[in-house]
């Protein structure tokens, strides 16, 4: 399997190169040169793995064997999904009759460690064995920055530097960073925004002599390997819905910012897999929603919400989709994304729109329908969903019989779950004693140069 960029201009790489490169040097995303078909034997056999078989099994088809071996494949699937709380990893339970695929159950509580996970184990494999180094550089505004903490630390070959706003996270987000202390994590608390760390963290990679004699590399959600790793709940969910019946088909609702999420749903339809719709959940960050309804693709404002994680004017993940819509054609998706730069918009056809609308449903749901949903969901149930997923499960309101997917923890957005309930979720034991934990984190004027210095002194020489 060959890896080629949505613009067009890379030389075909393999899985382990396009994960290294992570963004796409002519500024496009990776994707598979053809998609995999999975068979209805396949399925029928697959619907019963665990999870982290069914995971090697998913991921095989995207790898050649002499790049990743099926044997590391599997150590490196086993190792990413033991660390989860339930046995099943991504369990699908059944609440008053709504089903929902729990995602949460990893080291930071939401949905990304299923990715990050992997994504740490095949960075340390790759890295142990080309040789070199990997120093990884993000701003957080709050769960990113952790899941990517937890996916790599204590990894041989690699280092991680997260920005976040000083004492502008949650005091647990903030201990669920900078409580690890393994000696490749390094917290950087900037005094000043979100914004103001994401500006440097931009600086610094356009630093390139810098950039190149540090290795620094990026963890954010345009890496193929965390789509990948997404894909595999679908298969699981179906498998768990169907019992390997191909005749059933199941939608998903998805609770949706950057679109990689969602984007693995749609690949793993592509795929094959009896997927009857994906629903896609804005809150009032409705970029997509519109895409969706109109076929025109434009920023807006960015109104922060009680799912602060969905808080996106512009998908990053996005321009796959947009790859397929325009018949894989890399010249009209550079054209589109240039006209998106140029004058903040991209229009399709009514065709490509309809097209577009018989798989994806779009929903926007506003912040009174979200803190509504947590409080009626919770009396009819005794069950709590935390804001990101409340979004999901209120757009499926016309869907009774979709897979919710579950994306965080409600303990993890205690102040809005206080606000529709009156009451704050009780801590899980993964976060009990969180606040009391010793930390570690070097706070710093916002201030690109200052945070260059400060990464050269802390990495070990040689
Ligand atoms: C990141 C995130 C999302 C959005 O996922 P995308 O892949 O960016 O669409 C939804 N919910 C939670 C809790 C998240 O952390």
């Amino acid at each position: 399997m060959r890896y080629i960029s949505t613009r067009g201009q890379v030389e075909p790489l393999t899985f382990s190169q396009a994960v290294m490169m992570g963004l796409a040097t002519d500024g496009g995303l990776l994707l598979p040169e053809s998609i995999p078909q999975v068979s209805e034997d396949q399925l029928r056999r697959w619907a019963t793995l665990p999870f982290a078989e069914l995971a090697v099994e998913v991921i095989a088809l995207f790898a050649d064997h002499e790049d990743l071996p099926t044997d590391t494949l599997r150590t490196i699937c086993q190792r990413s999904f033991s660390c989860f709380a339930h046995p099943d990893v991504t369990p699908l339970v059944a609440v008053g009759g709504r089903r929902i695929l729990e995602l949460f159950h990893g080291p930071t509580l939401a949905f990304k460690d299923v990715a990050l996970q992997f994504l740490g184990n095949v960075f340390e494999y790759i890295l142990a064995r080309d040789g070199g180094r990997l120093n990884i550089l993000g701003a957080t505004s709050g769960d990113t920055g952790s899941a990517a903490i937890h996916g790599v630390r204590g990894r041989q070959g690699i280092h991680i530097f997260i920005l976040h706003p000083y004492q502008r996270v949650s005091p647990i987000q903030e201990r669920q960073m900078t409580s690890v202390l393994d000696d490749n994590v390094h917290n950087i608390a900037i005094r000043g925004s979100f914004d103001d760390g994401q500006r440097i963290v931009k600086d610094l990679f356009n630093d390139l002599p810098f950039r190149q004699s540090y290795q620094l590399g990026a963890i954010n959600s345009i890496n193929w390997a965390r789509i990948l790793a997404q894909a595999v709940y679908y298969f699981f969910a179906w498998g768990r819905v169907s019992a390997g019946d191909a005749a059933c088909r199941v939608t998903f609702a998805v609770p949706t910012g950057n679109f990689g999420d969602i984007f693995a749903g749609y690949l793993a339809l592509r795929m094959g897999l009896p997927i009857e719709r994906l629903l896609l959940a804005t809150n009032r960050n409705d970029i997509l929603t519109r895409f969706f309804r109109t076929g025109s693709y434009g920023s807006a404002e960015v109104w922060p919400t009680v799912s602060p994680s969905m808080d996106i004017q512009r998908a990053s993940n996005f321009e796959r989709y947009l790859y397929y819509l325009l018949d894989e054609d890399p010249k009209q998706v550079t054209a589109a994304m240039r006209g998106l730069d140029q004058s903040g918009c991209i229009a399709v056809s009514a065709e490509k729109q309809r097209q577009a609308a018989e798989i994806f449903t779009a929903v926007a749901v506003s912040e009174e329908e979200t803190l509504q949903q947590i409080g009626s969901f919770y009396r009819d149930n005794g069950y709590l969903l935390d804001p990101h997923t409340a979004v999901g499960v209120r757009a499926a309101a016309d869907y009774p019989e979709a897979i919710c997917l579950a994306t965080a923890h409600p303990a993890k957005f205690g102040a809005a779950v206080q606000q529709a309930i009156g009451a704050e979720p009780p801590l899980p034991p993964a976060l009990q004693g969180m606040l009391d934990r010793p930390s570690r984190c070097a706070v710093l004027a916002a201030d690109a140069e200052l945070v260059k210095q400060h990464i050269i002194s802390t990495l070990p020489s040689g």
